[in-house]
């Protein structure tokens, strides 16, 4: 099998290219090619040599993986389908004036189970590995407009997190991306042990799927809350600081009659108290086989009304791409779901 090049960092080129009999510096020359030049074809890399190019095509691959298609919404959404072993994985870039933030899927399927998504339906079916995770932001048309990630599409980012944190590091470092870690937030549902260690060893903002401030209640929809409850995860953000560079938000989708009454915003509010962050609150679009809808618009107008007044910011995020089921729990992996 040859060896995949996307996702290695200059010392780890170095190894592959010094094994192949090249110069050291082809990593350095590499590394431009993949990374800030966004060049996959070995034969256009011109500053390597010609024999170096053929060795490297005959050995290596670059790892990079094509959409096989995209779809378009009215609101200017779009979806872009990569075919990986196990099934296809969705991207989704969201324009919002000068911003593109891209919403990035992390694995084939998901393990957590959460009720109300279709993603968590599928079964798990493979973790992406870092060539797949970095196509995502390299195959696509919006590339060079890229503004912003967010590690929010398929998959529970923390339970792939080597090959998360290696695609994070590809961003951020300087011999990558660049991008300022500012620009990416990885969303979880509070997978304890990964979750230090992402606190721990990067900058990049974080996003929390809360959806309950009971705990059983959130168990009814959230099978994570048994091994990882979410008080322990609040604990466990509570000892970081984000009243700087990095945020902390929350994310809460609002279910019509199950989790929008004064009690809830109210053990929110308390589950909060203090700690610099945000909630958004998420319409949920429905799904076959699940009793609950979205709560009317009123009734989140006043979930979230209720919150700032009572310190604790709180935002409704505006829903995009629904047409073409790229909206929040709506990733399946198909264009016709
Ligand atoms: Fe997995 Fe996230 Fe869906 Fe839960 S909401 S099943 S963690 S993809």
């Amino acid at each position: 099998m040859k060896e995949i090049l996307l996702g290695k960092s200059p010392s780890e080129l170095k190894e592959t290219v010094l094994r192949l009999g090249l110069p050291a510096f082809t990593a350095k020359q590499l590394a431009n090619w993949l990374y800030v030049k966004r060049e996959f074809d070995f034969s256009r890399m011109t500053d390597i040599s010609k024999a170096g190019r053929e060795l490297l095509a005959e050995e290596c691959e670059t790892g990079i993986v094509l959409p096989q298609e995209s779809l378009t919404s009215r609101d200017g959404t779009r979806k872009y389908l990569f075919p990986v072993e196990g099934g296809a994985v969705e991207a989704v870039v969201i324009p919002d004036g000068d911003r593109r933030t891209l919403c990035v899927s992390s694995q084939v399927g998901c393990k957590m189970g959460c009720a109300f998504c279709m993603t968590g339906r599928q079964g798990f079916h493979g973790n992406l590995t870092p060539a797949q995770i970095l196509s995502q932001f390299l195959a696509i048309e919006e590339a060079p407009q890229l503004t912003n990630a967010v590690f929010m599409g398929m998959g529970e980012p923390l339970d792939n997190f080597d090959n998360v944190s290696r695609a994070i590091e590809a961003l951020t470092a300087s011999w990558g991306f660049a991008w300022s870690p500012k620009r990416i937030t990885l969303s979880t549902i509070g997978v304890l042990p990964r979750l230090r260690q992402y606190l721990d060893e990067s900058k990049c903002h974080l996003a929390v799927s809360l959806h309950n401030p009971f705990p059983e209640e959130r168990l009814q929809m959230m099978p994570v809350q048994k091994a990882w409850p979410l008080e322990d995860v609040l604990s466990l953000i509570r000892k970081y600081d984000f009243t700087g560079q990095r945020r902390v938000s929350f994310e809460y989708t609002m279910f019509g009659g199950f989790n929008d009454d004064k009690r809830h915003a109210d053990a929110l509010i308390r589950l909060l108290s203090g700690l610099e962050c945000r909630v958004n609150l998420i319409r949920f679009h429905k799904i076959p086989d699940f009793p609950y809808e979205s709560s009317p618009d009123k009734v989140m107008e006043e979930f979230r009304d209720r919150l700032n007044a009572h310190g604790v910011t709180c935002t409704i995020r505006a829903s995009r791409g629904e047409d073409i089921f790229a909206a929040c729990g709506l990733l399946a992996g198909k264009h016709n779901n």
